[in-house]
């Protein structure tokens, strides 16, 4: 999951990111208003923190740029309650959720799982394939009775090709919702990442999960 946070306070946005990062998601950050509405156009995000009061260009008038774009990422708000006027109905503006300054970690992590749980984008906590299960709350895989551990990137990128099983993924696809704005997309580290995590989930007498399709990209499927 990619997410993007746009706060013009540092140290709000770099704690954002840190511990965002922590639970696996790849984070984007943008510190006005401007830099924030070019870059949720410009990527498929799977949701968007986006704080009230920012420079160049506030909150509301980031979130509708983004609509007016014709994207539907979610986006949580984040506000002082005195900032907000309560006349103004946040989720009329395209707002999916808000929450107010200051809030704990915990809390912001739980509305961010909610609103990526909602059925629109179909999140579940936990994804099956034949025996491997990965486990988003927990941040947990298993296959069989075998417990498998992962590294953060790898969690993302088996968390993004599970919830695609069935379908291709391309290289690009997985740089898009896995990898940040800062990754080289011209080095092979996708092709390691998958290496490494073959590696750990195909098992001896276990069906092979990650396909490979020649020129297009990675499948999971169980053939
Ligand atoms: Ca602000």
């Amino acid at each position: 999951m990619r997410l993007l946070v746009i706060e013009d306070e540092e140290e709000t946005r770099e704690f954002l990111k840190v511990a965002l990062e922590e639970q696996s998601f790849a984070v984007d950050t943008a510190c006005d208003g401007d830099k924030g509405a070019y870059l949720a156009r410009l990527n498929d995000y799977d949701l968007i923190i986006l704080d009230h009061i920012l420079p160049l260009k506030d909150g509301f008038e980031v979130c509708n740029d983004i609509r007016s774009s014709g994207k539907h990422t979610p986006i949580l708000m984040l506000s002082v309650k005195s900032e907000i006027d309560h006349k103004i109905n946040l989720f009329e503006q395209g707002i999916d959720d808000y929450v107010t300054k200051p809030f704990s970690m915990s809390e912001l992590l739980a509305r961010v799982r909610a609103i990526l749980r909602r059925p629109k984008i179909l999140q579940e906590d936990e994804i099956t394939i034949d025996d491997l299960v990965l486990n988003v709350q927990k941040q947990s895989v298993s296959r069989g009775d075998k417990k498998i551990y992962l590294t953060r990137k790898e969690f993302s990128l088996l968390e993004y090709l599970m919830r695609n099983a069935g379908t291709v993924v391309s290289r690009g696809m997985i740089m898009e919702h896995v990898w940040d704005s800062e990754s080289d997309p011209f080095s092979n580290t996708i092709e390691t990442h998958i290496l490494n995590l073959r590696k750990k989930i195909e098992l001896p007498k276990k069906r092979k999960i990650i396909h490979s399709v020649p020129g297009r990209g990675y499948k999971i499927d169980l053939l």
